[in-house]
């Protein structure tokens, strides 16, 4: 009884929200992807399993943030620090911290033993979202704090503000932006369909189903309302 009562808790949190605008954990992923986040294309459902792991993340956050808040030599500046509000991105680092001569972004990323074992720097997508942390909150440093789910582990990397990659993130966007605004769906990425991406792609029906390059949405848009009606 708990069981389905529980997992019926998470598919109801599961709804599609409408976005407005991007969230820093959109830079440097398949503009494809996003496109369709963006469009609310249909998607493969996100088991409740999934939803309770990132549950599991979050607590994994506030365990890390108690040590950190009660102790002298690192001293919390401030916590879940939104970006300026802007038209083009939202975002909320996890802190700021001080050690009392520098600020740092910090960053807290959780992942099960296997990934956290073989894991000697930090991940290309985990330092693309501290990029844009950094090019928007003061910091000229950043860390990332990994998390081993499973037995607690830490593994720490520093991250120096790149603001040449902070400013090609952030062309990428306003590059994706357009295509939103004016309904054309993005190219495959050169990985598809082998690279991880693709792997836990909740779009990847659709999207081996779509054209290589640009698409128009507005064709495509008709064609799965088409097929949703005769199935
Ligand atoms: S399957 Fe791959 S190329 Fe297609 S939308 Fe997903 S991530 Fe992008």
């Amino acid at each position: 009884m708990l069981k389905e009562l529980i997992n019926q808790f998470y598919s109801n949190q599961r709804k599609d929200r409408e976005q407005h605008h991007f969230y820093i954990s959109d830079a440097g992923k398949c503009s494809r992807a996003v496109f369709f986040k963006f469009k609310k294309a249909p998607r493969e459902e996100m088991e409740p399993r999934v939803l309770r792991m990132f549950d599991h993340g979050n607590s994994i956050h506030r365990l890390i943030m108690k040590p950190l808040l009660s102790m002298k030599v690192i001293h919390v500046v401030a916590s879940e620090v939104n970006i300026p509000p802007q038209e083009l991105i939202a975002g909320r680092a996890d802190a700021i911290i001080s050690d009392g001569k520098e600020l740092y972004v910090l960053d807290i990323k959780s992942m099960n033993s296997m990934i956290f074992r073989n894991l000697n720097q930090p991940k290309e997508e985990h330092i693309n979202q501290i990029q844009l942390y950094l090019h928007y909150l003061d910091p000229q440093k950043g860390i990332l704090l990994y998390v081993n789910k499973d037995n607690q582990e830490l593994k720490e990397f520093e991250v120096l503000y790149d603001a040449k990659r902070a400013q090609s993130l952030l062309k990428t966007l306003s590059d994706l932006k357009i295509k939103i605004d004016s309904n054309i769906i993005p190219p495959r990425i050169l990985e598809w369909p082998k690279g991880w991406q693709c792997q836990y792609c909740q779009f990847k029906e659709i999207c081996s189903t779509t054209g290589e390059g640009n698409v128009s949405w507005d064709n495509f848009k008709k064609k799965i309302e088409a097929q949703s009606e005769n199935k």
